[in-house]
């Protein structure tokens, strides 16, 4: 049974989805969404992924379409404080 690939937007690494943060735009925002239909944008639970796709503008380029990313998703990965 093969699991889905996806990219990391920060290091380009392929990986099962279900180890990648998703996230996708809703009102031109990125928002971290498990499920959701549509293009979705993913990075590596690293938070150095998240900077890297953040200043590389990879999440618009992902999404196809130019997202405002708030810095305080970098929350979301549990690495940040390590
Ligand atoms: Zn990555």
């Amino acid at each position: 049974m093969a699991a889905p690939i996806r990219i990391c937007a920060g290091c380009g690494r392929k990986a099962p989805r279900i180890e990648l943060l998703r996230f996708a735009a809703l009102d031109g925002e990125l928002t971290a969404v498990p499920e959701s239909h549509g293009r979705g944008a993913y990075t590596c639970r690293l938070a150095s992924c998240f900077e890297r796709a953040l200043v590389a503008n990879s999440f618009s380029r992902a999404l196809r379409t130019a997202v405002r990313v708030d810095p305080a998703l970098r929350d979301l990965y549990t690495d940040a404080d390590g």
